[in-house]
C-alpha cells in the first residue's frame, strides 16, 4: 500500500456566491492534492458546501424560497465553479447529504457516550450574523458583534454544551508536542495565547431554528437541532463515511485542512476537543492563509470590487491565474489582487522565463539537431550545471510540504533562470562554428532536462502547463517522471521535439473592465451625499394652514405667512413666494412646514419655521397635502 495523503477545503457556506478567497484555498488545496498524486500517495481531496443554520433559513426566506432550494442553488454554483476550475476534488460534500447527518449524528452520540456532553441553559449575546454567542468582554460598546459589527441580542434556551474546558490542557500539550500541527508559526501562537486564557464549555445545540441536522434520535429529544460548527466540522469525517460505511475512513487523520484565518479557530480548538472525545487520531496539519484586497483595498459588495475568479481566469487564462495566487503571497500572509500584478507575472515570470525557454529550445534543436534531443552528452560536458540544479530541486520540495508556495516557485524559477543562462553563456552558436556539434548538443539538452525537470515541478500547480511542455519535449509527465527526473536525478532519454505555438502571448493592456480609480472616487463621494432615514427624520415637519399672508414693504421676494399648525397661537413664518402668489388667495391653503427650526430674523421680522416649495423653470410651488389633513399631522 502506498502512503496515503487526505487534504481538505473549508466546506463554504451558502450565504455567498464563490470569490477569489474561495478560489484561492480551492487552488492551493488543488495544488498539493496534485503534489501528491506526483508522489504516488494514494489521495483523497475533499471539498464542498456547508448548508445549515438560522443565516441561511433567514436568506432563503428572503427570497421566497426553502431552506434546500436556496441551498441547492448556492451549492451548485460552487460546484460548477470548480468543475470549470478543473479542481481535482475526490469528493464534493453537502452536510445535507444524508451520509453526512448521519455521520453527525453518530459523533454527537459517541461525544454524548463519552461524557462530554450535558445539557444546561444557555444565555449570552448572539449575533444572528456570525451565529456566535459573544460574551460580556468580548462585545463592543456592551452591544455589538466584535465579528461583523452588527448589533447582537440576548438570547436565553436550553442547549447541550461539549465540555470544551475539560480539552483546555490536551489542547495545550498537542500544540506543544505537534510542532506544525497549526501554520504558519504566529497564527498557532495566537491560538495558544487563546486557550490559554481559558476556554469555556461550547453550547453545541440551538433551539431556536429549524434548519440544522437533529439530534440522533437516541437521544430522544427532537427539540434542537445540532449548532452549525459541530455540523459543519464533522464533514471532515462523514466524507470518509465516518457513521455509515467507513469506506474511505482509512484517510484520516487529515494531512491537511487548509482554512481561512477567521475560521482558524474553530478547526485548531473546537475540532481536535471534539476528535478528542471521539477517539480519533488528531489532524497533522491545520493551514491558515490571509485575505485578499484589490489595488489596497478591502473588497465588498457595496464597493462593487470583489473579484470574481471566473472573469479573471476568463480574462488571463485559468493556468497563469493558479500561478499568480500562489506565486504571489507568502502564506498565511494577506494578498493584493491587481491587474498590473497580474500581468507582471504573465509577461515576466511565465512570459521571459518559462515560454522564452522553451522557444529557445525548440528553435535550437530545430536548427542543430533536426528537433533531436539526446542528453547523452550532458553529463561530460555540463554535471555542475545538473548537479547544481538537481540540489535546488531536491530541498525545493520541502517549502510545499509547508504551503509556502511562493517559495517553492521561487527555487523552481532558478532552475529555470539557470537554463537560460546556460545557453546565453555557452553559446551554443559559437560551438556550432566552431564544429563543436557535441558540445552545441549538449547544451540544448542541459536546457531542456533543466525544463523537463522544473516542469515535473511546477505540474501541480500548472497541470496544463506543465503537460504541453512535456509533450513539447517528447517525455510523459507522471509519477514515474517524477521518480526518474527529480527522485533519481536521471536526464531524459533520447525524444523528438515537438514544436508549439508561444504559452505566453505578451499582455498589453489590462484585459478585465474594472471600476477606474476616479469612477471609484465618484462613488465614493455620492455615499458621501446619502444621509440615513434617521439624519431625515431630525427635521419635523407638519401640516399647516395659511390664516394669513401679507406682503413686506421694500421686499419683492418675500410674503410674511401666518400659519396655523396646531399650536395654542399660529406661527409667523417667511417665505420667499411673493412673485408667485396673491397673499389672498393663499388663505386657507395647506402647506408642509418644517417646525423645529431656529427661528431666523429676515428683513427685520421673526421666522419660525420653513413653508416647504418646489422650484423649476416655471416658477414656485407650494407643496400641500393632496387632501386636507388635520393641522399639525407628521409629513415623513
Ligand atoms: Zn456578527
Amino acid at each position: 500500500m502506498s502512503k496515503k495523503a487526505y487534504i481538505t477545503t473549508p466546506i463554504y457556506y451558502v450565504n455567498d456566491i464563490p470569490h477569489i478567497g474561495h478560489a484561492y484555498t480551492t487552488i492551493i488545496a488543488d495544488s498539493l492534492a496534485r503534489f501528491y498524486r506526483l508522489k504516488n500517495y494514494d489521495t483523497f481531496f475533499l471539498t464542498g458546501t456547508d448548508e445549515h443554520g438560522q443565516k441561511i433559513e433567514q436568506a432563503a426566506a428572503a427570497r421566497g424560497k426553502s431552506a434546500k432550494e436556496y441551498a441547492d442553488e448556492i451549492s451548485a454554483k460552487f460546484r460548477a465553479l470548480w468543475d470549470d476550475f478543473e479542481i481535482s476534488y475526490d469528493c464534493f460534500i453537502r452536510t445535507t447529504d444524508e451520509n453526512h447527518k448521519l455521520g453527525a449524528q453518530k459523533a454527537f452520540e459517541v461525544m454524548f457516550k463519552n461524557g462530554d456532553i450535558y445539557k444546561g441553559e444557555y444565555e449570552g449575546h448572539y449575533c444572528v450574523s456570525c451565529e456566535t454567542f459573544f460574551t460580556d468582554s468580548q462585545l463592543i460598546n456592551n452591544e455589538y458583534c466584535p465579528d461583523c459589527g452588527k448589533v447582537t441580542t440576548i438570547v436565553k434556551e436550553e442547549s447541550y454544551f461539549f465540555r470544551l474546558s475539560a480539552y483546555q490542557d490536551k489542547l495545550l500539550k498537542w500544540y506543544e508536542d505537534a510542532d506544525e500541527c497549526v501554520i504558519p508559526k504566529a497564527k498557532k501562537n495566537e491560538v495558544i495565547s487563546f486557550v490559554k486564557q481559558g476556554l469555556r464549555d461550547l453550547s453545541i445545540t440551538r433551539a431556536s431554528f429549524d434548519w440544522g441536522i437533529k439530534l440522533p434520535p437516541s437521544l430522544g429529544d427532537s427539540k434542537h437541532v445540532l449548532y452549525v460548527w459541530l455540523d459543519a466540522l464533522v464533514n471532515y469525517i462523514s466524507a470518509l463515511g465516518y457513521g455509515t460505511d467507513e469506506k474511505n475512513i482509512s484517510y484520516w487523520p487529515a494531512s491537511f485542512h487548509l482554512v481561512g484565518k477567521d475560521i482558524l479557530r474553530f478547526h485548531a480548538i473546537y475540532w481536535p476537543a471534539f476528535l478528542m472525545s471521539l477517539n480519533l487520531p488528531l489532524p497533522k496539519h491545520i493551514a491558515a492563509h490571509g485575505w485578499w484586497t484589490r489595488n489596497g483595498e478591502k473588497m465588498s459588495k457595496s464597493k462593487g470590487n470583489v473579484v470574481n475568479p471566473r472573469e479573471v481566469a476568463q480574462a488571463y487564462g485559468l493556468e497563469n491565474f493558479r500561478y499568480f495566487l500562489l506565486r504571489e503571497v507568502p502564506f498565511g500572509q494577506d494578498g493584493d489582487f491587481s491587474q498590473k500584478a497580474l500581468i507582471d507575472r504573465i509577461n515576466s515570470d511565465l512570459g521571459n522565463e518559462l515560454g522564452n525557454l522553451l522557444n529557445r529550445i525548440i528553435g535550437m534543436s530545430g536548427k542543430y539537431s533536426g528537433y533531436k534531443l539526446d542528453s547523452s552528452s550532458v553529463l561530460k560536458f555540463y554535471k555542475k550545471d545538473i548537479d547544481a540544479a538537481d540540489a535546488v530541486l531536491c530541498s525545493a520540495e520541502a517549502y510545499m510540504y509547508e504551503l509556502q508556495t511562493n517559495k517553492y516557485l521561487e527555487e523552481i524559477w532558478k532552475i529555470l533562470t539557470l537554463a537560460n543562462q546556460s545557453i546565453t553563456i555557452y553559446e551554443p552558436w559559437v560551438k556550432i562554428k566552431e564544429g563543436k556539434n557535441e558540445e552545441a548538443a549538449a547544451i540544448v539538452a542541459l536546457s531542456a532536462n533543466l525544463l523537463a525537470k522544473a516542469a515535473v515541478l511546477f505540474s501541480p500547480i500548472m497541470p496544463k502547463t506543465a503537460f504541453s511542455i512535456a509533450k513539447s519535449l517528447g517525455f510523459e509527465l507522471n509519477t514515474k517522471a517524477y521518480e526518474k527526473l527529480i527522485v533519481n536525478k536521471n536526464l531524459l532519454d533520447k525524444t523528438v521535439i515537438t514544436p508549439i505555438a508561444p504559452l505566453f502571448p505578451r499582455i498589453e493592456k489590462e484585459l478585465m473592465n474594472t471600476p477606474e480609480p476616479e469612477a471609484q472616487k465618484k462613488e465614493a463621494r455620492k455615499d458621501e451625499q446619502l444621509i440615513s432615514a434617521d439624519k431625515f427624520f431630525n427635521s419635523k415637519i407638519q401640516i399647516g394652514s395659511i390664516i394669513k399672508a401679507e406682503t413686506i414693504e421694500k421686499s419683492d421676494r418675500l410674503l410674511k405667512l401666518s400659519v396655523d399648525i396646531g399650536e395654542a397661537a399660529p406661527r409667523q413664518i417667511l417665505s420667499a413666494i411673493k412673485a408667485y402668489y396673491e397673499p389672498k388667495n393663499l388663505e386657507g391653503v395647506q402647506v408642509c412646514v418644517v417646525t423645529n427650526l431656529k427661528p431666523a430674523k429676515i428683513m427685520g421680522f421673526e421666522s419660525y419655521g420653513m413653508v416647504l416649495t418646489a422650484e423649476d423653470k416655471n416658477g414656485i410651488s407650494l407643496i400641500t397635502p393632496q387632501t386636507l389633513k388635520d393641522v399639525g399631522a407628521i409629513v415623513k
